[in-house]
């Protein structure tokens, strides 16, 4: 179809400048939110370390807010929580200035090879060299004082970890949590709803009553938000186990609402349950 005559021709297109928004999580430690997930950084004289990077349209953006915050300075080390692209979007950026980027290792694999999601047929292309994970590892790690480690349950992908920084009580899970509405169950990449189970039981083993918790989506959570969501995704996943273990499908689950009584507060469930289906034939099946 050609396009009808207008009076102005767009000569560019605005780019959507986001507004990114800090808050303090302790000494020299904030949340920025704003960027596509959410990121943690901690300034101070050794240099800037970042948990998670934003989309990449967001990096340029994401990088002002860093070198705005008191005591900034250059990134020295940047920890992908997974591949995905709300979490590794300043790679590319930070990679060429010299960065340390740490992973797990199954999120470094990922970014080397092209994926599709079957579910919508979403593509990611995979990852130039220097856009990569350069410092990777299996099981856990420390830089400094801070603690990282594999959250080896698959939550969300099968290279979720997570970073805590004791001086501030801070634990970041990324989508190992979600803060706010139904997380995506990335059963293409490793996660199922079993491991999302697992992996908020491994997190209330890491934190204590007192741990600030920040989830790669909303807002910051306590032991007790993690506790609460062990039992909700827990009954899930025990419902949804029932109905495959009499042979019902993916639609059939959705259709008996397995998730009805979190529906108020989380809303709709639908492609949630759908997903989460999905990923126990994927998890069970044995040449997954
Ligand atoms: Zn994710």
């Amino acid at each position: 179809m050609k396009a009808a005559a207008v009076g102005l021709a767009a000569p560019y297109t605005f780019a959507q400048t986001p507004k990114i928004i800090s808050e303090p999580l302790g000494d020299n430690l904030y949340l920025l939110a704003g960027a596509g997930g959410n990121v943690v950084v901690r300034t101070g004289a050794d240099g800037v370390v970042m948990v998670d990077g934003g989309l990449a349209q967001n990096a340029g953006a994401l990088a002002q807010a860093v070198a705005a915050l008191p005591n900034s300075g250059p990134v020295r080390t940047l920890f992908n929580t997974h591949w995905h692209p709300e979490q590794t979007g300043s790679n590319e950026k930070l990679g060429m200035a010299g960065c340390t980027i740490i992973a797990q290792e199954n999120t470094r694999l990922w970014l080397q090879q092209n994926i599709t999601w079957p579910w919508n047929g979403q593509k990611f292309t995979k990852f130039a060299k220097i856009a990569q994970p350069n410092k990777t590892f299996y099981d856990n790690g420390t830089l400094g004082e801070i603690k990282y480690g594999y959250i080896s349950d698959a939550a969300h992908t099968d290279g979720d970890l997570y970073v805590y920084f004791p001086q501030q009580n801070v634990l970041a899970v990324g989508d190992a949590a979600c803060g706010e509405g139904w997380p995506v169950v990335d059963w293409w990449t490793g996660g199922w709803i079993g491991g999302i189970v697992g992996g908020l039981q491994r997190i209330q083993t890491v934190a204590n009553k007192d741990t600030k918790i920040v989830p790669a989506v909303g807002p910051v959570l306590s032991l007790a938000d993690i506790t609460a969501q062990v039992d909700m995704y827990g009954t899930i996943y025990d419902r949804l186990n029932q109905m495959m273990n009499k042979g019902r499908g993916p639609s059939e689950g959705v259709e008996a609402k397995p998730a009805k009584e979190f529906e108020a507060k989380m809303g709709n469930a639908d492609e949630f349950i759908r997903r989460s289906f999905e990923s126990l034939w994927a998890y069970l099946s044995p040449d997954a």
